[in-house]
């Protein structure tokens, strides 16, 4: 293995786990609020100002657990296609990815000019399904 691919793989083993332990924070934040939910629920005093903001804090915990979710299956694909000797290729047009790019994006499969063209596509994408 090349000493580039040792170091964008301890990168990314970091990364992993520090998702991971995102996500066991986020999980708990999650079991305390829905204990206040039912907590507020029993209750006979109206407590909607706060249960209003239970939601909105649970609705939050909920999209930063996606995204940390999301992000930890990028960088253990990543970790995989190190594994088998995929990795610094685009997946899109075969070449090879920056070195710099890798350095701060090491779980990218896309060259920068590939990445480019697809989140130009997406956006055109939700622009057309907006119209
Ligand atoms: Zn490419």
């Amino acid at each position: 293995m090349q000493a580039v691919q040792v170091d964008r793989r301890q990168q990314l083993e970091q990364e992993r786990d520090k998702l991971l332990r995102k996500l066991v924070l986020l999980r708990e934040e999650r079991t305390a609020l829905a204990r206040e939910d039912v907590r507020e629920g029993g209750g006979q005093v109206d407590e909607s100002a706060d249960s209003a903001t239970g939601t909105f804090e649970l609705e939050k915990t909920t999209a930063l657990d996606e995204s940390a979710r999301r992000r930890l299956y990028e960088v253990e694909d990543a970790i995989r296609r190190i594994e088998l000797g995929t990795y610094g290729r685009c997946e899109q047009c075969g070449r090879p990815i920056d070195r710099e790019r890798l350095k701060v994006l090491p779980q990218t499969k896309f060259c920068l000019e590939c990445q480019l063209r697809w989140e130009r596509n997406g956006k055109l994408r939700r622009l057309a399904r907006v119209a």
